[in-house]
């Protein structure tokens, strides 16, 4: 295991069914403000609020973010919610990671405005945000004035680190790319060609 000499980590949790260009800039813009050492993303086997919808199988939605991330320096992938099966509740993915990685790594995970505009509601939302510092990028739709209030008020109450990176702005949304698949518009804009590819090789999102 490399878990000794990792430092600094960022974790962007999410469905990413599939993921696109908006998650892919989100890492990187977090690995360089931030100087992580790697940003590692983890697909939910099952997200807590969107039990009722269904989604590409686990091992396709990993497989779309290996061919995402191939080449790409820093980002990388793991399969714990996955193996874990069930709902992926973000508190025990972070006990997880603080046991892999030891009590002097500093892991930060990484949401968009929208996540964490939420996080408060998350089960188990006191162990959470204490167990982790928090990044928020900003993406486009969501007004920074309550962004601003929300961070102010994690910081104050649970004392967490918690900064809004000044990232590229991507106003993309996987919902956005399974509506252009199912009705057969070109996403190319929206996700990285190797991710295109491996959904029409796999007749995914008819
Ligand atoms: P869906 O439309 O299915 O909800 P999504 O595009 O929101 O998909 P998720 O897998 O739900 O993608 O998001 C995972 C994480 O990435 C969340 O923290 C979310 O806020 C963040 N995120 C998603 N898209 C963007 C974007 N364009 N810019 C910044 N952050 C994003
Ligand atoms: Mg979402």
């Amino acid at each position: 295991m490399v878990g000794q000499e990792v430092k600094r980590i960022g974790v962007l949790g999410g469905t990413f069914d599939p993921v696109h260009l908006g998650h892919i800039h989100l890492a990187l813009d977090a690995l360089k403000e931030m100087d992580l050492d790697r940003v590692i993303f983890i697909p939910a086997w099952l997200q807590p609020f969107k039990q009722d919808r269904d989604t590409a199988s686990g091992r396709d939605r990993l497989a779309m973010i290996d061919a995402a991330i191939e080449g790409l320096e820093g980002l990388e992938s793991s399969s714990i919610e996955l193996d874990a099966e069930g709902v992926s509740y973000t508190y025990l993915t972070m006990r997880e990671l603080r046991k892999k990685y030891g009590e002097d790594c500093r892991i930060y995970f990484i949401t968009g405005t929208d996540a964490f505009l939420k996080i408060e509601t998350w089960r188990n939302a006191g162990e959470l945000l204490t167990s982790c510092g928090y990044l928020v990028g900003t993406r486009p739709g969501y007004r920074q004035k309550e962004l601003e209030e929300c961070m102010e008020r994690v910081s104050r109450i649970y004392g967490t680190e918690v900064r809004n990176l000044h990232n590229d702005r991507f106003d993309i949304s996987s919902t956005e790319v399974r509506d252009r698949l199912e009705s057969g518009e070109p996403c190319g804009d929206l996700i990285p060609e190797k991710v295109e590819r491996y959904i029409r090789e796999n007749g995914l999102y008819k």
